[in-house]
């Protein structure tokens, strides 16, 4: 790897979808308390740092996946990795690129990506 890219604040939003990305930049932190996980690395378009907190589904909401995922989920530690491992990400770096549209519900540069398997 060469040295990380500088955060490119000038690179124009759009909804860009990266397809997998490699696991190694992010780093999933779940909380003690067990109600959500806080995923964190480097948006793959922008280069920004991105953070985003994945709350589990929460009683009497019907969130019939997460349910049916808490429900039977075994391990701690697979159960924090398995909706990281499923869902697609959003740049979250917090800046508004040029062009962000004004309902946009994450502040970034608009692009997507699934965190592919850990090498
Ligand atoms: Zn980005
Ligand atoms: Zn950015």
């Amino acid at each position: 790897m060469t040295d990380p890219a500088p955060h490119d604040v000038s690179l124009a939003y759009a909804e860009t979808s990266l397809g997998d990305v490699a696991a190694g930049g992010f780093t999933t932190t779940p909380d003690p308390g067990g109600n959500s996980t806080t995923l964190s690395g480097t948006c793959p378009r922008c280069a920004g740092a991105t953070v985003t907190v994945y709350r589990y589904g929460m009683p009497g909401l019907g969130t019939k996946g997460l349910r049916s995922w808490l429900g039977g989920a075994r391990s701690r530690s697979a159960e924090s990795e398995g909706p990281l491992r499923s869902e697609v990400h959003f740049c979250e770096c917090g800046h508004a690129h040029p062009g962000l549209p004004a309902e946009a519900v994450f502040i970034g540069c608009g692009a997507s990506w699934r965190i592919g398997a850990a090498p």
